[in-house]
C-alpha cells in the first residue's frame, strides 16, 4: 500500500472510481484520518439525551469486539491512513481490558509516525486508571460534564456521581495530559445558566470548555429542534462575561475556539447550526463491529463476518478489512441532513454509536 501524506481536513481530487490503494478517500476529496472506536454500549451514567432510564437493549455480548479485533481493524486503518483513535462508548472506562486497548493502539505506526491515542470519558474511574492509562500511551483526555451542580447532574445523569466525576477531572488536571478538554451539552432549562461556570470550572481544572449543541440522538427521540440551544445563544452568554475573538486554524476539527479576554480558549461544536460536514475526516467502529461513515448514517458496514471468518488467512482478512474501510467511506454522503424534513434518527442510540 503506497504512503501518501495527507494533511487534516484536506481535499483531494476525486478519482472517477475507488481506489485499492493511497489515503481513505470519498466522492468528495474528503480524506479520512480520524478513526472513533467504541469500546463498549454499556456506561455508568444515564444522561437523558443519550441513553433511556431504563429498558435499553444492549448490544449482544458475543458480538462486541475483542482486543485482538479492534487492534487488527486499527492496524490495517492506519496503514490506509488513519492517524488518530479516539476511544468511546458508551464509557470506555467499563471496559476491564482498557489498559490494554490503549497499550496495543499506541503501539501502531500510522504512515506519519506513531498514531495518536485519544479517549473521550464521563471521567467515572478515571482517577483509579489515568496512571496506567498514561504509561499505556494514551495522549489526550476530553472529559464530559454537563453541570457543576451535584444535585442538578444527579437528575441530568440519573446517576448521584458527581463526585466521582470531579476526582477524575481533578486526577486528568494533575496529569500531563495537555490539551485537557471538558465537553457539555447545552439543554434549555437545564444548564444554560450555567455555561460561564463551567468555563470557571474548566480553568481551574487547566482544561478547556467545549460546548455541544444537543444532537437527535437521545433514546427516547425527544429532541426539538425548536428547543435546542443553539452556537448564537452559547456565544451570547459567554460575551456577557468575555470579550470574544475567533481563533483560526480549524482544519478538520469539529469544534470552533473562541478566545476569551485574549487568555482562555472555549469551543462550541454546531453540529445542528453550523455543520461542518464538508471538512469531515472521521469514521466510526462500533463495539460490535459495524463501521459507519457518520454519527447520523442510516447504514453500517459489518466487520464481524471478516473479522470471524474462519476460511480467511491473516493477509486475507486484513485485504478484506480495508475493502470493507474504502468501501464505507467511499459511500459517504456530503452531509448529515439533519436539517432536512425527511431527516430520520439512527436506530441506534448515541451510546451505541459512539459520540
Ligand atoms: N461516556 C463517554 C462520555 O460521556 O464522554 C463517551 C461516550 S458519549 C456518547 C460521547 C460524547 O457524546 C459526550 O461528550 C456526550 O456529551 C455526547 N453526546 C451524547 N449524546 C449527545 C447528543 N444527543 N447530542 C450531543 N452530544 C451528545
Ligand atoms: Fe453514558 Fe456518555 Fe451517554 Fe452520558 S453521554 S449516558 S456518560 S455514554
Amino acid at each position: 500500500m503506497s504512503a501518501i501524506p495527507v494533511q487534516i481536513g484536506r481535499r483531494v481530487p476525486v478519482a472517477p472510481e475507488m481506489r485499492a490503494d493511497g489515503p481513505l478517500v470519498d466522492t468528495h476529496g474528503r480524506v479520512h484520518r480520524d478513526l472513533r472506536i467504541s469500546l463498549t454500549d454499556r456506561c455508568s451514567l444515564r444522561c437523558t439525551y443519550c441513553m433511556p432510564e431504563q429498558g435499553n437493549e444492549w448490544l449482544a455480548r458475543e458480538s462486541i469486539l475483542s482486543v485482538d479485533e479492534i487492534v487488527q481493524v486499527a492496524r490495517v486503518a492506519a496503514a490506509a491512513g488513519i492517524t488518530t483513535f479516539r476511544l468511546t462508548g458508551g464509557e470506555p472506562l467499563l471496559r476491564r481490558d482498557i489498559v490494554e486497548v490503549v497499550r496495543r493502539l499506541s503501539a501502531i505506526e500510522s504512515i506519519d509516525g506513531p498514531v495518536q491515542v485519544a479517549m473521550t470519558t464521563n471521567g467515572i474511574r478515571l482517577d483509579d486508571a489515568l496512571d496506567d492509562l498514561v504509561a499505556a500511551g494514551l495522549h489526550r483526555l476530553n472529559i464530559s460534564i454537563d453541570t457543576v451542580r451535584p444535585e442538578r447532574f444527579a437528575a441530568l445523569t440519573r446517576r448521584d456521581r458527581f463526585e466521582d466525576v470531579r476526582r477524575g477531572i481533578e486526577a486528568a488536571a494533575a496529569s500531563d495530559l495537555r490539551p485537557l478538554k471538558l465537553n457539555a451539552v447545552a439543554m434549555r432549562g437545564v444548564n444554560d445558566d450555567e455555561l460561564c461556570d463551567l468555563v470557571d470550572f474548566a480553568i481551574a481544572h487547566g482544561a478547556e470548555m467545549r460546548f455541544i449543541e444537543q444532537m437527535p440522538l437521545d433514546a427516547g427521540h425527544e429532541w426539538d429542534r425548536g428547543t435546542m440551544v443553539t452556537r448564537d445563544e452559547i456565544l451570547a452568554a459567554l460575551a456577557q462575561r468575555w470579550q470574544l475573538s475567533e481563533m483560526p486554524g480549524r482544519g478538520g476539527a469539529p469544534a470552533e475556539r473562541w478566545l476569551l479576554d485574549g487568555e482562555h480558549t472555549v469551543g462550541v461544536i454546531a453540529s445542528v447550526t453550523a455543520p461542518f460536514c464538508g471538512d469531515c475526516d472521521r469514521l466510526r467502529l462500533t463495539a460490535d463491529g459495524q463501521l459507519r461513515n457518520c454519527l447520523f448514517s442510516a447504514d453500517e458496514f459489518d466487520l464481524l463476518p471478516v473479522l470471524r471468518g474462519d476460511r480467511l488467512s491473516d493477509g486475507d482478512s486484513d485485504a478484506a478489512i480495508d475493502a470493507v474501510l474504502r468501501g464505507c467511506v467511499w459511500a459517504k454522503l456530503p452531509g448529515h441532513a439533519i436539517n432536512d424534513p425527511s431527516f430520520l434518527q439512527p436506530a441506534r442510540g448515541m451510546n451505541a454509536i459512539g459520540g
